[in-house]
């Protein structure tokens, strides 16, 4: 059916950045999306730890969207 090599279920970030991973390691690949229409469920903001960036430095992305984030120097969480 797919001529590529890897084919990613989902378009999702993780598909996304999973494409983009073996893209870079020269490894083609297709994704299958179920849902014709972007999510329409907004979400507030993106945390991101050390070993996020470090994934993001690997993809290559994480010099552009350092310009957009704002460094946590300390975070507490409250369960209600
Ligand atoms: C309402 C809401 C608000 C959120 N807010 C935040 C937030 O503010 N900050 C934050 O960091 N995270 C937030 N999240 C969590 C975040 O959306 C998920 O952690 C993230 O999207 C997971 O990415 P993913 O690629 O694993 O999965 P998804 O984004 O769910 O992507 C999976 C994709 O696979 C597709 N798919 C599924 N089955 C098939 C199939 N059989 N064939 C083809 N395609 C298929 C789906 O249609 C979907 O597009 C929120 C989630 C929700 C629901």
């Amino acid at each position: 059916m797919y001529d590529d090599e890897v084919v990613i279920i989902g378009a999702g970030v993780c598909g996304l950045a999973t494409a983009l991973a073996l893209q870079k390691k020269g490894i083609k690949s297709v994704i299958t999306e179920k849902s014709e229409t972007l999510r329409n469920d907004t979400g507030a903001a993106i945390t991101i730890r050390p070993n996020g960036w470090r994934a993001l430095v690997q993809l290559g992305v994480a010099n552009i969207l350092r310009h957009a984030a704002i460094p946590l120097q300390r975070h507490k969480v409250i369960v209600f």
